[in-house]
C-alpha cells in the first residue's frame, strides 16, 4: 500500500516537472510510423494515412478506483486499457496514447513510477506509442486522464448505429467477472478493517479479481473478425454493463432486440461467487460493467464464419424498433431490458 512507511519516498518537488516527465518516460520506445515526434517538444506530431479515432477517459480516485486494493501498477495498466477498448470498439487499431496525472503530495515519486510501470507494460503488450502527457499536483487524491488515438480504413469504421433487424447480437469472452471481482475485493477490505492480520484466501477468486484489477482490451477480437472477413454492422465495448450497451446500440440503430438469458457467457467462477454472495448471475451479467468485452451485431450471412469460435457467443437477435428490447428468460418469459446504471458515468 502506498502509505507504507518502509517504502522509499522521494518527493516529487525534488525533480521538477521537466525532470519528472523525462525520468518517467525514458524507457518508452516509438514504434509507429504515424508518430513523427513523441515526447520532447511542445507538442507531439503525428501523420496518418487513414482515418483517425480519438477517445479520452478520466479516472478519479474514490470514484473509479480504490487504492486500498488497487495496486498502482495495475491502475496505470487499466487506465490505458479502458481507452484502448474504446478504440477497438470502433474496429480501429490503437497507435498512441497521452497520459495526464494529477497527484497530491502524499504520493512519492515511487508511486508515480509504479503507475508508469503499468502504463509501459500496457504500451508494450498492445504496441502503443506514449507520445505525451503532463504531471501536476492536486489538492486531494489521484486523477489519471488518458487519451488514446487509433487509425482505421475509411470503410472499416464500425459505429453504434448500423444494426439491422435480423442481425445477430454477439459478445466476446465472458461477462460479469469484473463486477464479482469487485464484490470480493470490497468484502476483503471490510474484513481487513476489522482484523488487519487476517490473510484472505483469494485463490477461488483469481480470475474474477484479475478481471477487475487487470482487465484486457479485445485487440485480438478486432483482428479475429478481420481474419474471418466479418465486418460488424454495429459495435460498442462493455464498460457500463451489457444492458446499457445493448440499449446504446439499439437506440442509435433505431432497432429492438431479443436477448437470451440462457446464451449469456458466464465463467464458472462468476456463477460460484454469485451463489456465495446470493446474487442473481443474470443480473450481474446484465449490469456488472467493466468487462471491456466487445458487443457487436453481424449479418446472419456471416454466422457460419463465427459459429465455431470459442471467443464469440451469439446472445440474441436484432428486431424491428417497435418490438422493443427484451430479455427472453430461461422460463421463456419476456422482460423489457432496462439500464440499471449503478456504475459511474464511465463510458
Ligand atoms: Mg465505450
Amino acid at each position: 500500500m502506498i502509505e507504507d512507511k518502509n517504502q522509499q519516498r522521494t518527493q516529487l518537488s525534488d525533480l521538477g516537472e521537466f525532470g519528472l516527465i523525462d525520468h518517467l518516460t525514458k524507457n518508452f520506445k516509438i514504434n509507429h510510423s504515424s508518430t513523427i515526434k513523441g515526447i520532447g517538444d511542445d507538442a507531439a506530431v503525428l501523420n496518418f494515412k487513414k482515418q483517425v479515432v480519438v477517445t479520452t477517459d478520466l479516472l478519479v480516485e474514490g470514484v473509479h478506483f480504490d487504492l486500498s486494493y488497487m495496486p498502482l501498477k495495475h491502475l496505470g495498466y487499466k487506465s490505458v486499457i479502458v481507452n484502448l477498448s474504446d478504440v477497438y470498439a470502433m474496429n480501429a487499431t490503437a497507435t498512441q496514447v497521452t497520459i495526464s496525472i494529477a497527484v497530491s503530495n502524499r504520493f512519492p515519486l515511487e508511486a508515480i513510477e509504479a503507475i508508469y510501470a503499468g502504463i509501459e507494460t500496457a504500451a508494450k503488450i498492445y504496441n502503443i506509442d506514449v507520445i505525451g502527457g503532463d504531471t501536476t499536483s492536486s489538492n486531494k487524491g489521484l486523477l489519471i486522464s488518458v487519451t488514446a488515438i487509433g487509425e482505421v480504413d475509411e470503410n472499416g469504421v464500425v459505429y453504434r448505429n448500423g444494426a439491422k433487424p435480423n442481425d445477430l447480437l454477439v459478445v466476446s469472452g465472458d461477462i460479469g467477472a469484473a463486477y464479482m471481482g469487485l464484490q470480493v475485493l470490497e468484502r476483503e477490505k471490510e474484513v481487513y478493517k476489522v482484523n488487519p492480520n487476517n490473510q484472505p484466501d483469494l485463490e477461488p477468486y483469481t480470475y474474477i479479481i484479475e478481471r477487475q484489477l487487470k482487465p484486457e482490451a479485445r485487440k485480438d477480437i478486432v483482428k479475429l473478425l478481420s481474419d474471418l472477413d466479418v465486418k460488424p454492422t454495429s459495435m460498442i465495448d462493455i464498460s457500463d454493463g451489457l444492458s446499457s450497451e445493448i440499449m446504446h446500440l439499439c437506440t442509435q440503430s433505431k432497432v429492438g432486440c431479443d436477448l437470451y438469458e440462457n446464451k449469456l457467457p458466464l465463467d464458472p467462477q462468476v456463477i460460484s461467487t454469485c451463489e456465495e454472495f446470493n446474487i442473481d448471475s443474470t443480473t450481474v451479467a446484465l449490469n456488472g460493467g467493466e468487462d471491456y468485452e466487445l458487443l457487436f451485431t453481424i449479418s446472419q450471412d456471416d454466422y457460419p464464419k463465427i459459429k465455431a469460435n470459442p471467443n464469440l457467443s451469439v446472445i440474441g437477435f436484432i428486431k424491428e424498433e417497435k418490438e422493443g428490447m427484451h430479455l427472453i428468460t430461461r422460463a421463456d418469459t419476456k422482460i423489457p431490458i432496462k439500464a440499471q446504471g449503478w456504475k459511474n458515468f464511465n463510458d
